[in-house]
Order: C-alpha cells, then structure tokens, then sequence
C-alpha cells in the first residue's frame, strides 16, 4: 500500500493579531503554492476539513527546542487555502513549552522578518501531491470533524467553547457562512448555537464579527458570549460560569446547569459539541447525567 510520507515545510508567519497581550494570539500561517520534493517541485494541497487541527513545530522556551504541537484551524480552507489561521492562549501550566513562546516578542520579529514555522504535510508520491496533515479524517466522539455538507445543515448544534477552544468553532462558522448556513439548500431546521466562555471581554476572539453574524443569520446562528471573572458595568451577556460545581445538602457534588440551560433549554434535542479542558467536559458529561439530559449527539475535544 502506498503510505504518504511525512514531511515538515515552511510556512510563512503572514499574521500575527493580539486580543490579550501575554495571553491569547492569533497566528495565520501560509503554505507556498508548491515545494520541492526529490527534485521535483510538488503542489501543496489544502483539503483541511472544518474542526481539524494542523501540526506546527514551534519553539518550546522550557526545553530550548522545536517542539511539535497541535492547532485547530480557525478558518476555512475557502477563505484562503494554504492559510492556516489558529489561537493560540499561554496554558500558564508549570510545563508550558511552546504557548508562553507563542505570547512572546519572537512570533511578531518572525512576522515582521518574514520568518517561517514548518508545518506538517504528507507527501502522495503516486499522486505527485502535498497534503495539508489533519488530526483526522473521520468524525469521532473525541474529534470535532465537522459532519458532511449534506448532513450539518438539517443539524441542530450547540457548540460550547471554553477560550481558545472557540478555534474548531470558528472554522465551522466560516465554513457554513461560506454556504449561506445551509439555507440555499433549502434544509430544514438546521441551526448552530455558539457560547464562547473566556475570562474577560478582551478575550473575545472575533466577537463583533459573531455578532454581526448572528444579526445576518438569525434563523440559523445564534452567539452567547460569556465572561467569568471581569466584564464592565453594562455587560449585556452572560456572566460568571456556565458549569457551576456545587455541594448540595447530602455534601456531594452536583454540576449545575442552569446558566447553559438558561441560554439552550432545549438541548436534548440539540447535537452537544464541546472544545475545551478535560475537567470542564466530565463536568459537562456528570451535568448531563445528573440533570436527566441526554443531546441528540455528543462530541468533545479536549486539550
Ligand atoms: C487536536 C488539538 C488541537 C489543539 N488546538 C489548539 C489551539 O487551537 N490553540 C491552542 O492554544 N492549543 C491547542 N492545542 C494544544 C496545543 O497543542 C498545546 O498542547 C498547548 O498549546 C500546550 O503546549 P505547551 O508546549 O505549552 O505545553 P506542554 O505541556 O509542554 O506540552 C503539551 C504536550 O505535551 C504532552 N504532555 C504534557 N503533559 C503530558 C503528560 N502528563 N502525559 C503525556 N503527555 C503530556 C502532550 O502531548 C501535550 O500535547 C491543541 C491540541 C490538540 C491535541
């Protein structure tokens, strides 16, 4: 069987957008057109689904080395393909390699210089092609592989994005904003429900682009944007956690999910999606358990 080769090519820094300086940043990423394998100038492929994660090799400032790490996409290979959008948050854990070194001044020196990050491709020499790496190719209960064009528009979705876990979401949107939401093909019932929980205003990621789409498309997407520890005065939105771990009276712990239930009471019928940590989705999933809530569906992805 003919096995594509794994191989690492530059891509150029063509953008690099702070919302929160130290903490969160976007990076766009650009392939070349072709490049050179055994000799032969080869084209690079984008064939990236929406939900799927490219691998980068960027700096680790803890090890002092090229690490590879895992980045959902946030755009769509229709906005532009070969460019590969991502956010980026300093994880702040104790062994933090690459995201402090995202947050640093070195990813802006790159962009400004032109500088590179290599990124993985897989090489089909019996097709004479690069190929964009994904993380996957199918759609698993542990993946956010969006399902096909024929299947998402009739689906009723609520995607619940903890920070930068809003990345696999934004490249949903931006697909589906590229086909109208589905509308034009005349599918029924079709809608996507998207909260975005971050700490503080200025970690909203492309909220007045969400915003004006849930004003463009009011049949079809809907945007709850939540802040859990800092908002001004007059925040229209949510406040505080949207998962609530509480005690009740027997001293055991009950995940409270009224504040989601409040924006989504209706999610039994819904298609449960979920990007975020590990802790925050069983809290999700014992919620789900405790409050006799079963979705249509359910698929997380957890870094
Ligand atoms: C599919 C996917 C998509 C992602 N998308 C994004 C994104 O869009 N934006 C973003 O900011 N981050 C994303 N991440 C997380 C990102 O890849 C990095 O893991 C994160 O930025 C932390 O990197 P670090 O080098 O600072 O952390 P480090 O802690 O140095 O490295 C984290 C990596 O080390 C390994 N590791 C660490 N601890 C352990 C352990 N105890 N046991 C086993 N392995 C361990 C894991 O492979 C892990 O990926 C994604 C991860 C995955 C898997």
């Amino acid at each position: 069987m003919n096995r594509p080769r794994e191989l690492f090519i530059p891509a150029r820094i063509t953008d690099v957008y702070t919302y929160d300086p130290g903490e969160m940043r976007k990076v766009t990423l650009t392939l070349p057109e072709t490049f050179e394998v055994d000799g032969r100038s080869v084209p690079v492929r984008d064939r990236m689904r929406p939900g799927a994660a490219f691998l980068a090799k960027p700096f680790g400032v803890r090890t002092q080395k090229q690490r590879r790490r895992m980045y959902s996409r946030s755009n769509g290979a229709e906005d532009g393909p070969r460019v590969l959008e991502t956010i980026i948050n300093d994880t702040h854990k104790e062994k933090a390699d690459t995201s402090p070194w995202w947050q640093t001044d070195e990813p802006e020196r790159l962009f400004r210089t032109g500088g590179f990050i290599d990124v993985r491709v897989d090489y089909d020499d019996m097709r004479s092609e690069l190929v964009v790496y994904q993380n996957s190719e199918t759609i698993e209960r542990n993946n956010l592989i969006l399902e096909s064009d024929q299947t998402w528009p009739s689906m009723k979705i609520v995607a619940l994005a903890l920070s930068t876990g809003l990345t696999p979401f934004l490249s949903y949107v931006s697909h589906m904003k590229a086909k109208a939401f589905g509308s034009n093909d005349g599918a029924e019932g079709g809608h996507v429900s998207l909260i975005v929980s971050v700490k503080n205003p200025r970690q909203l990621m492309e909220h007045e682009a969400l915003l004006d789409l849930a004003r463009r498309y009011p049949q079809r997407f809907s945007y709850h944007p939540v802040v859990t520890r800092e908002w001004p005065e007059d925040w229209p939105h949510t406040k505080g956690r949207i998962l609530r771990v509480e005690m009740n009276d027997g001293n055991e712990e009950r995940v409270n999910l009224d504040p989601l239930l409040a924006l989504e009471p209706t999610l039994h019928q819904c298609h449960v999606r979920f990007c975020g940590n590990s802790m925050a989705r069983d809290q999700l999933v014992r919620g789900f358990d405790q409050a006799n809530v079963t979705p249509l569906s359910f698929r997380a992805e957890v870094w």
